[in-house]
């Protein structure tokens, strides 16, 4: 008895076709940080490979990601001291400059290196200021062993589409004078600004059946299924409680399934009474806190049997972007958080 998160690539190749569908002759940069957005390399590699280049955030993920495919990776936190350049060489990795104090360490590699230039016109996470842009593109472009592969930003509110930083952050990317290629678009952005593209896309959330604006979207499907069993049934009479901290009290007299799920395996003990939970297709609802390991559900009406398999999100019942609305939080903080213990498994 136990979690598992059924990875569907079916899913996976539908996402990344609709991308394409959008973006018509442009290039895709598939993220894949945080292990693909908690997929798992492994499971999402044999088909993200049909994308025009990989991110990642670190370089331990490089080197995961390398012993799983051939494709070339950025690398978005780019290099900060010489250590890093060297571990990187044999990885063939791209990588960012978001900083002007990364600058020294990229002039003096001996590796040859394609370097992505981030500039920060609004988010003010990362990048570098618009008007130190040309100083850093010509330094670059001296060097040696660097060539610039091309010139990002990243927006802030691209999931509010209203929201005024939009079109200030393009105008200040438009605004930057270079022959190289651009690419500003995150999901968000490829799914609602057409004049976002540019020359690549990076798209992360979309590619795994999420919707950035939290409400499903039924051009994408959904890649993950996580799934639990009913461990055990009972009954409570009216007034009865169940549960840790009694949370939830019975109405009437309600049969109660357990799950073998908690927030053990990434299933957040914030979610509230009444999320959500497909027990063999039929439509119930979580009843009492979550436990480290387990939950309780109140199956309503519907016939269950210890043994069948419920879905906490990733079916018709349990969209990802609606369960996460129930814990306060968003479909790429649910999937991200899946934990180890969860036993991972190709969906037939
Ligand atoms: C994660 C990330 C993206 C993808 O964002 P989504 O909202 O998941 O599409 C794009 N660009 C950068 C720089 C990122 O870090």
């Amino acid at each position: 008895m136990h979690a598992q998160a059924l990875i569907s690539q079916s899913a996976l190749a539908h996402n990344l076709s609709q991308v394409r569908e959008l973006i018509g002759n442009r290039q895709v940069i598939a993220m894949v940080k945080a292990d693909a957005y908690g997929h798992r390399l492994e499971y999402i590699q044999p088909i993200l490979d049909g994308a025009d280049l990989l991110a990642v955030s670190e370089i331990s993920e490089v080197k995961k990601l390398r012993q799983l495919s051939q494709k070339s990776i950025l690398l978005l936190s780019g290099v900060f001291s010489d250590k890093d350049i060297d571990e990187i060489a044999p990885l063939n990795c791209q990588v960012v400059i978001h900083s002007l104090s990364q600058l020294p360490v990229l002039t003096r590699t001996r590796t040859p290196l394609k370097v992505w230039i981030k500039i920060d016109t609004g988010m003010h996470r990362l990048g570098i200021a618009p008007e130190d842009f040309s100083q850093v593109q010509s330094t670059l472009s001296a060097c040696e062993h660097i060539s610039i592969a091309g010139v990002m930003s990243h927006f802030a509110c691209a999931d509010e589409t209203a929201h005024p930083l939009n079109t200030l952050q393009l105008e200040r990317f438009n605004a930057l004078q270079t022959a190289c290629a651009r690419s500003m678009a995150n999901s968000a952005a490829i799914l609602s600004n057409p004049s976002a593209l540019f020359d690549y896309v990076r798209p992360g959330i979309m590619l795994y059946g999420a919707s950035p604006f939290n409400l499903p979207n039924p051009t994408l499907k959904p890649v993950m299924r996580l799934q639990a069993p009913v461990m055990a049934i009972r009954t409570l009479a009216a007034g009865e409680h169940v549960g840790y901290g009694a949370r939830f009290t019975a109405k009437q007299t309600t049969t109660l399934a357990t799950i073998g799920i908690g927030y053990g395996d990434g299933y957040p003990r914030h979610m509230t009474d009444g999320t959500p939970v497909s027990i063999a297709g039929k439509l119930c609802h979580l009843a009492g806190r979550v436990s480290m390991d387990m939950i309780t559900v109140d199956v309503g009406q519907h016939a269950v049997q210890i043994g069948d398999m419920a879905t906490l999100w990733g079916d018709e019942h349990t969209p990802v972007e609606v369960i996460s609305e129930h814990a306060g939080t968003t479909a790429y903080e649910l999937l991200t958080r899946v934990s180890r213990r969860v036993r991972f498994e190709d969906c037939p």
